[in-house]
């Protein structure tokens, strides 16, 4: 069954007629129902769920719009409509006949539809940082769960990921940003527990940072979504995942579909999808690997790192070469790494004389040595540098090969510029190209390479009070894989 909110939205604010069966329905009854749209001159199924209760209540539908006494759809009349799939116009169907005749004048505002058996609560746990500043200030708090207004729902966080964008995004202010009381995170997924919409109640919906953009920009149109002028983001013009409950718009929820929630798979692992994951693969993407292509992945111990690695290696076929700090890749070569790397290697410490001719002559072996010495003597298709450190982004030309991919996706802190000889760039044909993030949907491609088993991210799961020691973690680059704040392992 596929629920098509974009056209309820537009319905909403379009006169149309509706066609109801039967003239008296019980309260809260669904049942199926045509409805024309003079706009689009369509006729759509509906679930119609006749709201007027024995004391003539009437709840808000979910879409802002109300049913007025002639049986037109407008906006402040209450009245629940789902609309499930748009039919061709039927050129039998009695348009006469589309007539609603409940009589509601009187109408008044119902309790909002809530998770059954649960208690919906007037406080709630958060990490926030009270003052905007310079340095990350980040504190358990006790904040009120606020209600939802038409168009939001409450979301009851289950689990979310720790970015290091959470970082970037808690001090400042930037742009955009409150001053006090912000709350940070930007990869949730939770349950909703209150909504105007009584069909989204208990549904499984995951938090991105991109939270909605126009869709018809200019930069919407070429899916440079992060581009656009009207996107609302996650935490900075809607309130992040780092508290138990989140009130946020349904137009910025992404749905999980049900076929990835019928297994069993954590949905810890899903939340590394909603960001690290879905961009590691816009990365992986960028660099056009195919089968047997060697690419380098530096910052490879990290969320994306080692994502990018696992998807590189397992989805694209490509060899991979992971890099990250020495002190890293030693606790990584005891581990089971074989999945997203087949070699690892420690960076060469910035100024150590001869540190870069010996860590390179180990690159170009390793590339040799899983070419199988086959073909000409040359260093990767491709590198992706997943890493926070400067340090990361020297001497890029010479990781690749001629007609190279260079994809840069982490951000050091500071106004730093890469250097690339521009007679490399253009006599060996490289590409260099930057990439924020991927959308929601390489989010649910990624939550698919997982359900499946084609990858496996390393989750960390920690407690809602550990945020602020794991931010500083991150920050100082201390941490490996992804870090999943579990909420119900948080001690109330
Ligand atoms: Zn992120
Ligand atoms: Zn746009």
């Amino acid at each position: 069954m596929t629920v098509d909110y974009a056209s309820a939205e537009v319905l909403s604010f379009a006169s149309i007629s509706i066609s109801q069966k039967r003239r008296q329905q019980p309260f809260g009854h669904t049942s199926q129902t045509h409805i024309y749209n003079k706009f689009s001159r369509r006729t759509m199924i509906a679930t119609w769920t006749p709201r007027v209760s024995l004391e003539r209540n009437i709840a808000v539908h979910p879409f802002n719009s109300t049913v007025s006494p002639n049986g037109e759809l407008k906006k402040g009349v209450a009245a629940a409509v789902q609309i499930h799939n748009t039919v061709e116009p039927d050129i039998n169907l009695d348009k006469k006949s589309l007539h609603y005749e409940a009589n509601s004048s009187e109408s008044m505002v119902a309790k909002l539809p809530e998770m059954p058996g649960l208690p919906f609560p007037s406080m709630q746990r958060a990490i926030l940082t009270p003052e905007m500043g310079e340095n990350l200030n980040l504190v358990l708090g006790n904040i009120a769960v606020r209600e939802p207004d038409y168009g939001e729902a409450v979301i009851q966080i289950i689990y979310t990921g720790i970015c290091r964008s959470d970082a970037s995004f808690s001090v400042g202010p930037g742009s955009g940003y409150p001053k006090q009381n912000h709350i940070a995170g930007h990869e949730g997924i939770g349950r909703v527990v209150k909504s105007h919409d009584p069909f989204i109640i208990g549904r499984i919906f995951g938090i991105r940072y991109l939270g909605k953009s126009c869709g018809s920009c200019t930069y919407c149109i070429r899916s440079l979504f992060t581009s656009c002028p009207s996107q609302l983001n996650v935490p900075k013009h809607i309130t992040g995942t780092f508290q138990e409950y989140a009130t946020v718009p349904t137009s910025c929820l992404v749905p999980l579909p049900d076929a990835l929630l019928r297994g069993d798979v954590d949905l810890a692992f899903y939340t590394a999808a909603l960001c690290s994951g879905s961009t590691a693969l816009v990365s992986v993407r960028a660099t056009k690997a195919s089968l047997g292509d060697v690419v380098i992945v530096v910052g490879v111990a990290g969320a994306i790192g080692h994502l990018t690695g696992a998807i590189a290696k397992q989805v694209f076929g490509a060899r991979v070469i992971g890099i990250d700090l020495k002190s890293k890749i030693d606790i990584l070569q005891s581990q089971d790494h074989g999945d997203y790397s087949d070699i690892l290697l420690g960076a060469p410490e910035p100024d150590m004389g001869d540190a870069w001719s010996n860590f390179y002559s180990i690159l170009m072996q390793s590339c040799g040595k899983l070419r199988r010495n086959h073909g000409l003597r040359r260093a990767a298709e491709a590198v992706i540098v997943a890493s926070s450190s400067f340090s990361a982004f020297q001497r890029l030309d010479e990781y690749v090969c001629d007609g190279g991919r260079i994809v840069c996706v982490g951000v050091p802190k500071g106004n730093n510029n890469i250097c690339l000889p521009l007679h490399s760039v253009v006599e060996r044909n490289l590409h260099v190209s930057g990439n924020l993030m991927g959308g929601h949907r390489e989010a649910l491609e990624v939550m698919e390479y997982i359900a499946t088993g084609q990858i496996k991210p390393r989750v960390t799961k920690v407690a809602l009070e550990d945020i602020p020691e794991q931010m500083q973690h991150l920050v100082h680059c201390k941490t490996a894989g992804k870090i999943v704040v579990c909420m119900s392992a948080s001690q109330h």
